[in-house]
């Protein structure tokens, strides 16, 4: 997707701290993190957010939960827990039109969100 900067990290035409890739996803270190830990999982091929998830689709978010627990656990988080965040929408913080899954650890994490 033109000028969407997840589809850009995808593609390496602009850089990230890339922690694992796949042929389905790639997650990476979060450019301004709010936790110890804190990585985005996101699909190789463009979804602009939950809204517009479809059947098709269903292997793909399968697949970055799995993504996102081997992820925790390669990470040291599994044990003191960690949260999977996804935003959408404005009312709900998505800033990026690219659907992706904060994986959040490394301190003990506030409930209710603000
Ligand atoms: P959202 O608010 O949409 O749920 O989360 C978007 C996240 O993407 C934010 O936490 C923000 O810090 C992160 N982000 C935005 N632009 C970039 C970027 O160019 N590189 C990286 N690594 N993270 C980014
Ligand atoms: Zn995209």
């Amino acid at each position: 997707m033109p000028d969407c900067i997840f589809c850009k990290i995808v593609s390496k035409e602009i850089p990230a701290s890339i922690i694992y890739e796949n042929d389905k996803v790639v997650a990476f270190k979060d450019i301004n993190p709010v936790a110890p830990v804190h990585i985005l999982i996101v699909p190789k091929q463009h979804i602009s957010s939950v809204l517009e998830i479809e059947e098709s689709d269903t292997d793909v978010i399968h697949h970055i939960f799995m993504i996102c627990k081997k992820l925790a656990k390669d990470l040291g988080i599994t044990e003191n827990g960690f949260r999977i965040v996804n935003n959408c929408g404005h009312d709900g913080g998505q800033t990026v039109d690219h659907i992706h899954f904060h994986v959040l650890g490394g301190r003990t994490l506030t409930w209710p969100p603000g």
